[in-house]
C-alpha cells in the first residue's frame, strides 16, 4: 500500500470569511506549515487540491444553487433572493472572496480523493469536513458539502460500503441528508447536545443509516475513550465497511471557542489511530475548529498518527515559529495563549469520570435493533 497522501491548496493561507466571523483564522496552511517545518510532507505525500469544475458539484447539489455561488462570487454582492433561497450572504454565510473558489477547492480535493482512493490507501483531506452544507443552500459556515461529494466518488469508483465517523462538535446534518437510509451507508456522529443545529437526537437514526450520540457539556478524553471503545470500534466493524470517512472537527477540544466540550487532541488522535486499518480506504478530513493554535496542532497530530510519526515533546524552532506566528484578533484567548500552545503539539490528557448518561446512551444505541443492510 502507498505511503498517505495529503491533499492541501494555497487559497486557505490568505482566504478569510470576514473580520468577525469564526473563520478569519487560517488552518489548513498552519497544518501545512507545522508538517513541512516537521520533515513530515515531503513532496510525494503532498497533492495541491483541484478545483471542482461545477459539473462535478451537480448532481447532489442543484445547478441553480452552484451558478448562484459563481454569480455572488464574481459580483461579491448576493442578491436578496441569493440570500432567501440559497443563504448566502448572511451573518453565518457571508459574501467574501473567494465564496466559490474556495469551497470548489475543498470539494475538490474530496472527489480527487474517492478516485485516488479506488485501489486503497489513506488520504488526509484537511481543507474538506463541511458537514452542513445542503444541496441548494449554505449552511453553517459550509456553502458545499464535500464530505458527501466524497463518498458519491467513493461510489462511483467502485466502493460499495462506507463508515463514515463524526467526531466534530456540531451534528453533521448535511451528510445525514445525503445518506438518510442508504443501506450501505453508516453514520456515527457524536456531538454536543443542543448546540446548533440541534438536530442528530439520540433516537434519530437517519432512515436506519445512522448513530447519533448527543453528548453533554464538558466531554473528557477518558468519556471519548468509552465511546470509541464501545460504540465507534465495534459498530464500525460489525459493517465491514470498504471505506472509512472520518470527520475530525477540531472544535470539541476545551480551548475552542464555539462548543463547550473538554477534550485534549490525544481523543482524536486515538480515534484517527482506532480506525486505521479498519478498512482497506480511509479518508480523513477537517472540519469544525475556530481556535488556530488548537486547529493546527491538532490537524498535524492527525497527519503525524496516519504517518506513524511520534510526536516530539517539544517542537523544533520552525515548527515553534510557525505558531507564534499566529493570531486570534477578537477574541479573548488570542490575548496570552499559554506557552505550550507554541511548543508542543500534544495536549495535557484531560481525563476524569465516564458520566452515567454517556454510559446510557451508548447502551441505547447499542442494543437498539438496527438493520444497516447486514
Ligand atoms: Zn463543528
Amino acid at each position: 500500500m502507498t505511503q498517505p497522501r495529503f491533499i492541501g491548496a494555497e487559497i486557505f493561507r490568505h482566504s478569510s470569511y470576514g473580520r468577525w466571523h469564526p473563520l478569519r483564522v487560517p488552518r489548513v496552511s498552519t497544518v501545512m506549515d507545522l508538517s513541512r517545518a516537521l520533515g513530515w510532507l515531503p513532496p510525494a505525500q503532498f497533492i495541491t487540491a483541484p478545483r471542482a469544475k461545477p459539473k462535478a458539484l451537480i448532481g447532489w447539489h442543484t445547478a441553480d444553487y452552484i451558478a448562484a455561488l459563481q454569480r455572488v462570487e464574481a459580483s461579491q454582492h448576493a442578491t436578496a433572493k441569493d440570500t432567501a433561497r440559497h443563504d448566502l450572504g448572511s451573518v453565518t454565510n457571508p459574501v467574501y472572496p473567494e465564496i466559490f473558489r474556495r469551497p470548489a477547492t475543498a470539494a475538490g480535493g474530496s472527489l480527487l480523493a474517492g478516485e485516488l482512493l479506488r485501489e486503497g490507501g489513506v488520504i488526509y483531506n484537511p481543507p474538506g469536513g463541511t458537514h452542513h452544507g445542503m444541496p441548494d443552500r449554505a449552511n453553517g459556515f459550509c456553502y458545499l458539502n464535500d464530505p458527501v461529494l466524497a463518498m458519491l466518488s467513493l461510489r462511483r469508483n467502485g466502493v460499495r460500503r462506507i463508515a463514515y465517523v463524526d467526531i466534530d462538535a456540531h451534528h453533521c446534518d448535511g451528510v445525514a441528508v445525503g445518506f438518510h437510509g442508504d443501506p450501505d451507508c453508516l453514520m456515527i456522529s457524536t456531538h454536543e447536545e443542543r448546540l446548533w443545529p440541534r438536530t442528530g437526537l439520540l433516537e434519530d437514526d437517519a432512515g436506519g443509516s445512522a448513530l447519533n450520540l448527543p453528548v453533554p457539556r464538558g466531554l473528557n478524553d477518558s468519556e471519548m475513550a468509552f465511546i470509541r471503545e464501545a460504540l465507534i470500534v465495534p459498530q464500525v466493524a460489525a459493517f465491514r465497511p470498504d471505506a472509512i470517512v472520518l470527520l475530525c472537527g477540531a472544535d470539541g477540544v476545551e480551548e475552542d471557542p464555539l462548543a463547550h466540550l473538554s477534550l485534549s487532541n490525544n481523543a482524536h488522535w486515538a480515534v484517527v489511530g482506532a480506525l486505521m486499518g479498519m478498512a482497506p480506504r480511509l479518508l480523513v478530513l477537517g472540519g469544525g475548529g475556530y481556535n488556530p493554535w488548537s486547529v493546527g496542532r491538532l490537524w498535524t497530530g492527525v497527519w503525524a498518527t496516519l504517518n506513524g510519526y511520534r510526536v516530539p515533546e517539544r517542537l523544533p524552532p520552525e515548527a515553534e515559529a510557525v505558531l507564534r506566528g499566529l493570531r486570534f484578533e477578537g477574541n479573548r484567548r488570542g490575548k496570552n495563549p499559554p506557552e505550550h500552545w507554541f511548543t508542543t503539539l500534544r495536549d495535557v490528557p484531560r481525563p476524569g469520570a465516564v458520566r452515567d448518561e454517556i454510559k446510557d446512551r451508548v447502551a441505547f444505541l447499542v442494543k437498539n435493533p438496527r438493520t444497516f443492510g447486514r
